[in-house]
């Protein structure tokens, strides 16, 4: 029995949907790439809240902002405008193609507005018969209807009846397929410059820019899905700036807030007009609180310091992964950008990828999986060289456990 003073882990099957299965041990308080957990467990934190805490956690200018705001004004809904919600926008137009910005709450709901506007444009602009988006097999986009529809997983989106239609997947990387598919009845293509929760994935940059060119062709629209990518995890503002390729609307959330929940959709002026008063909305769209830690964020991550930073630490964490698997010979690849990085299982511990998980937590290292076959790192895109070492050397220990058993 517990009593009303005791939050235990417990409690959690009793009172929770139980579409989750979390970690058995529950975290109270966290600061820079370190948590500790109710019995006062230390964990070098290389999740980083699935690829969200790009400031680690805690970051003083976050906590600044969050304070200063509160004390002013914490939501008006979109029936008025606010100051945090305005300079964030103009923030983000200005360092990237866009011109116009939508405020979500997460990341489905950025996803879900792209979706809706690229549909609207269409039929606007061409008319009924073109309606299809084309994504791609094991893309991720979130998980509401339309979404995970998009979203080239079916274990996730099977079993909830009819589906959203005319949505159709091709293989990623594959540009002879999409040439197959995609017509004058396409609408959008809808991808992520570097599929995240489908493997950590990096497409070819030859890939990406025949997309673009036949979206350009069929005149349908390129979404990039960045809400992974996005806000300095590669080591530029938004991955589309390394590949070259420029979308016409963009999505941001996860580490846009960095810890506070919202979400972002970024396009043209010419296409943003198709969404006109009345189409589309969000009762916390563009809450002040949302747009002033985000601001606070920007600030730290759009800076020439953070960006390379983040590349000096992708050197660091391959090379040390490199040196544990040259030990222990366990992956057959160290992938990914920034620092969004994944450790492919080698044949030998295929299917095992939650087991490293399982041990890091052991070991007092929090790290991720990325489908069955891939350890993901996600870290703060500001962790230290300290940090990085000792949560390694956990890991390392996590590894050696893992291969003894
Ligand atoms: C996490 C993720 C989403 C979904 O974001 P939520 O905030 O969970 O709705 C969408 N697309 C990509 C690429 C993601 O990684």
């Amino acid at each position: 029995m517990t009593d009303n003073k005791t939050v235990n882990r417990e409690m959690f099957n009793d009172v929770m949907v139980p579409n989750y299965n979390p970690a058995s041990m529950i975290p109270v308080k966290g600061e820079g790439a370190r948590v500790w957990d109710q019995e006062g467990r230390e964990y070098v934190d290389f999740a980083g809240g699935i690829a969200v805490n790009c400031l680690g956690h805690c970051h003083p200018a976050m906590v600044s902002a969050l304070q200063e705001q509160s004390q002013k004004l914490w939501h008006l809904s979109n029936v008025f405008t606010n100051e945090p919600a305005i300079r964030l926008a103009k923030k983000l137009t200005e360092a990237t193609f866009a011109d116009r910005v939508y405020y979500a709450n997460s990341g489905a709901e950025a996803n879900e507005a792209a979706l809706k506007l690229a549909r609207r444009w269409a039929i606007e602009k061409h008319g009924e018969h073109k309606q299809q988006i084309i994504a791609f097999t094991k893309g991720f986009h979130g998980r509401t209807f339309f979404t995970v529809t998009v979203g080239g997983q079916p274990a996730y989106s099977d079993g909830f009846g009819p589906k959203p239609g005319a949505i159709e997947h091709v293989d990623y990387n594959n540009i002879d397929a999409l040439k197959e598919l995609i017509s004058d009845k396409t609408c959008a293509v809808m991808m992520e410059p570097l599929q995240g929760e489908g493997g950590v994935v990096s497409p070819d940059v030859e890939f990406v820019k025949a997309v673009r060119e036949l979206c350009n062709e069929n005149d349908a629209l390129l979404i990039f899905d960045e809400v992974q990518t996005g806000f300095g995890r590669t080591g530029s503002l938004y991955a589309y700036e390394q590949l070259g390729v420029t979308p016409d609307i963009l999505t941001s959330a996860k580490a846009l807030g960095g810890g506070f929940p919202i979400g972002a959709m970024l396009t043209t002026t010419e296409i943003a007009e198709h969404l006109k008063p009345g189409t589309h909305g969000s009762t916390y769209g563009g809450n002040p609180l949302a747009c002033a830690v985000s601001e606070a964020v920007f600030d730290v991550v759009n800076t020439k310091e953070t960006l390379d930073g983040v590349k000096q630490r992708e050197q660091w964490f391959k090379e040390q992964l490199a040196a544990i698997n040259e030990k222990y010979n366990v992956f057959s690849e160290i992938r990914g950008q920034g620092l969004l990085l994944g450790a492919a299982m080698n044949k030998e511990y295929e299917g095992r990828a939650r087991d490293f998980l399982l041990a890091g937590q052991e070991h007092g290292v929090m790290v991720l999986i990325a489908g069955a076959n891939v350890v993901r790192f996600t870290p703060s895109l500001v962790i230290s060289e300290e940090d990085i070492k000792e949560g390694l050397q956990r890991f390392e220990k996590a590894v050696a456990q893992v291969v003894g058993q």
